[in-house]
């Protein structure tokens, strides 16, 4: 049986000349099948052929062999124009030395495996998957149109590199929960550029501004966004609750080392009260008789959540909260006190999360997708190609 490689090929006009297959490798030699070709600059057909040259391009793989495609490529001469002009192929572009096809499938694999694997995979350079990766990446990146319609940003943060105080800025729509932009740090600095970039038209259809209570931020947004009000994030805030919690069971176990109550309560402490299994439960019972103390923060940190999860005006809330104010501060404990200067010291711009209710609930979310992202490269190799990742994929 004639095996039909053109059939097998599947690229248009080309025949097949010879071919030549090893164990690891397919050599195919073809021509285009036209006999004429039209001339670039005039766009008129010229049959007249002054000379061959070979070119060499890889293709898809074949049955487990890497495909050299070696492409007789010929000379023409235009009378009209009085110049020599070469042929292209629709199929591989001027001085590219893999099939369109191929570059897109690199590309693809690149998606799921880091670029050293592909390069390893495939047998191709390094730098060549590594460009191949950069153009196709940052072509879909600059094909969305992500920007015109944003009104509410969220500003929020993630740590790139594990045990290092090493941030990226992480910028979110957060009414469509998609990536924006991702940024190689938080300052000052690097953020009001990059807005300055995006242009006064940008900055003033933003209406919410939510970030943690990070003074870079807030004041940023105050400065860049004319017409937004900042919002600091809901979560942000519930966290130094959550610390002010925890700081009070740490003392108790720093006064009583051998009180077994207080023992592995950690996550019970910081878990929704809804979520806790029964022995969790149990666990936190006992600490609590042993603890009133700790009791009481307990319910304190659930009672400021009731609130936030009230739909309520701002001035309501502002009353609900000045009153949780009084009741923490008759608790004369040392966490909750550094909690509360917090609270004063951010309490307007926290308290704007009513008249809106919007959170970076969405951001959270989007976090571990990158931080997923970090594992499955095993780290990365640049913060640009990071950043090409996380917006093809969440952006
Ligand atoms: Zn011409």
């Amino acid at each position: 049986m004639e095996i039909n490689i053109e059939l097998l090929l599947n690229l248009p006009n080309l025949s097949v000349l010879d071919c030549s297959i090893s164990d690891k490798e397919a050599h195919i030699y073809c021509e285009n099948t036209s006999s004429t070709c039209v001339c670039p600059s005039c766009l008129r057909p010229s049959s007249s052929v002054r000379m061959y040259q070979e070119r060499t391009v890889r293709d898809m793989a074949l049955l487990g062999r890497k495909v050299y495609l070696h492409l007789r490529v010929r000379q023409f001469f235009c009378q009209d124009c009085n110049r020599y002009f070469n042929e292209s192929f629709s199929f591989v572009e001027a001085s590219k030395t893999m099939t369109t096809r191929y570059e897109e499938y690199l590309y693809f694999l690149s998606d799921n495996l880091c670029i050293n694997q592909v390069s390893i995979k495939e047998d191709v350079v390094w730098l060549s998957v590594n460009n191949i990766y950069k153009h196709y990446s940052d072509k879909q990146i600059e094909k969305r149109k992500v920007w015109q319609e944003v009104r509410y940003l969220g500003i929020d943060e993630i740590s790139v590199k594990k045990g290092k105080k090493n941030y990226a800025c992480v910028l979110v729509d957060l009414e469509r929960g998609l990536i924006l932009d991702f940024l190689e740090n938080r300052q000052k600095e690097t953020l009001i550029a990059y807005f300055k970039e995006k242009g006064e038209d940008f900055c003033n259809q933003i209406e919410v501004v939510s970030c943690d209570m990070w003074d870079a931020y807030s004041t940023l947004a105050t400065d860049l966004f004319p017409k937004a009000e900042t919002v600091i994030d809901r979560y942000h805030f519930f966290v130094h609750l959550n610390k002010a919690l925890d700081a009070t069971r740490k003392n108790l176990r720093k006064a009583c080392p051998e009180q077994e109550a207080f023992k592995h309560i950690r996550w019970s402490l910081l878990k929704s009260p809804e979520k806790l299994s029964e022995d969790e439960k149990k666990a936190l019972k006992v600490a609590f008789e042993v603890s009133p103390a700790l009791q009481e923060v307990y319910e304190l940190r659930t009672e400021l959540k009731t609130v936030f999860d009230t739909d309520m005006s701002k001035a309501a809330a502002t009353e609900k909260v000045e009153e949780w104010q009084e009741k923490a501060k008759k608790l004369e404990n040392v966490p909750i006190g550094k909690f509360l200067k917090t609270l004063n010291n951010w309490k307007d711009k926290v308290l704007n999360f009513f008249h809106k209710r919007h959170t970076n609930a969405v951001v959270e979310g989007l976090n571990n997708g990158i931080r997923g992202i970090i594992r499955r490269s095993f780290g990365f190799h640049s913060f640009d190609n990071l950043r090409r990742r996380v917006l093809v994929e969440f952006g």
